[in-house]
């Protein structure tokens, strides 16, 4: 596959990826529901070579990324890949906020004796690039789940590293239309396909991209070995969710703007994080690195109780976990294993496409209490 990006603009790959090309092929990339293929041909076991409907995903996902893609179960185990790669006794180094299942393979590898753990701010760009020069893993999360935190990717990417580290970036949060990782300089960009790519809420799947023929093997060897390998009615899926990736992402992401702002004015709310906001510790990197502020807004009320309270109180925005989908859904991060160090009061919001006038008086009835 070409390291290029295609050469449409995004908006457009999105919807012109992965089609058929010749009389009488369809038009979409079909649903090809095959462990093995006859000899003689191009494919043979599914696990090693692929399926056309994986391979439609890669390609499209590939083409947005700018660099060549494998397809996982899931964004855990396109995590869990990159991870595989570091060496017995390594240091690896991830953000003080990010996943925590993420934050979970990092504290199970060192539980089990695999490598050291450093976490340290996402916007500590000195230390990220200190950390280049000796850890073998560093893993970034920008934006940052769930404080939205910014790390400056175009310095991080520039800095010199040591040979053999690994500088990866999950991009799950911004998504290749509004950030591309591997064009900053990282080696690997990651996402949880199963957020806004699939964009419905009803998949499960991952990618690794990466423009390191090596580190592409390597990855490739892993997904063999482990056969943690995308599902073919989730390829598909995913597929048919990207065609309208971009309309989805203009659409939240207008709807979050709002939401910030009135939250942000509203007296029961305490504090609000949105990139997009100027009060965004940085707003100003958020603004030069991003093409868009994305589709979250996380936002503290007064106490764990309160927000249990507006997160049963709304109606059209639902109680769920997860985000990227054309629904809007909210939880208080605090409950969740491994994030109990977050502020009680703190809810994360993942914005859907619809109306916002319905969005802003389902929070303005709930916040009435
Ligand atoms: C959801 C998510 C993951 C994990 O992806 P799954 O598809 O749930 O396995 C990793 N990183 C981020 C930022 C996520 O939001």
């Amino acid at each position: 596959m070409s390291n290029d990006l295609p050469d449409v603009d995004p908006r457009t790959w999105v919807v012109t990826a992965a089609r058929g090309e010749d009389p009488g092929d369809p038009l979409n990339t079909p649903l090809v529901a095959a462990s093995t293929y006859i000899r003689g041909g191009d494919l043979g076991y599914a696990r090693d070579g692929g399926t056309p409907t994986w391979h439609a995903l890669e390609s499209l996902i590939g083409g947005l990324e700018g660099g060549p893609t494998l397809a996982f179960a899931s964004g855990m185990a396109a995590a869990a890949a990159v991870f595989d790669q570091v060496t017995a006794g390594a240091t690896v180094v991830i953000p003080d906020d990010c996943y925590q299942g993420v934050a979970g393979i990092a504290d199970d590898g060192v539980t089990r004796g695999r490598w050291l753990v450093e976490r340290i701010a996402v916007d500590d760009t000195a230390g990220w690039i200190d950390a280049l020069q000796r850890a073998a893993l560093v893993w970034i999360e920008s934006p940052s789940n769930p404080l939205l935190n910014i790390a400056d990717l175009a310095a991080i990417g520039a800095a010199p590293r040591r040979e053999g580290t690994i500088l990866a970036v999950d991009n799950t949060f911004a998504t290749p239309l509004n950030q591309r990782p591997l064009e900053l300089g990282a080696d690997i960009s990651m996402m949880s396909v199963t957020k806004y790519i699939g964009g419905h809420s009803d998949l499960l799947s991952g990618s690794l991209s990466t423009n390191d023929d090596e580190l592409y093997a390597a990855l490739h060897r892993l997904r063999v070995l482990t056969g943690a390998t995308p599902g073919a009615l989730e390829s598909y899926l995913a597929v048919r969710g990207a065609r309208t990736l971009a309309i989805r992402l203009d659409a939240a992401q207008q709807n979050a703007m709002a939401i910030a702002e009135y939250l942000d004015d509203h007296p029961a709310v305490n504090s609000v994080r949105y990139p997009g906001l100027t009060s965004h510790p940085q707003h100003d990197i958020a603004t030069e690195q991003l093409n868009g502020f994305g589709t979250i807004v996380s936002f503290e009320v007064e106490s764990g109780d309160a927000a249990d309270a507006l997160c049963l109180a709304t109606t059209l925005i639902r109680h769920a976990t997860s985000l990227g989908a054309v629904e809007s859904t909210m939880e208080r991060r605090s409950v969740i294993p491994g994030q109990e160090h977050l502020p009680a009061g703190l809810i994360r919001l993942s914005v859907g496409i619809e109306s916002t006038t319905d969005l802003l008086a389902d929070l303005e009835t709930a916040l009435a209490g």
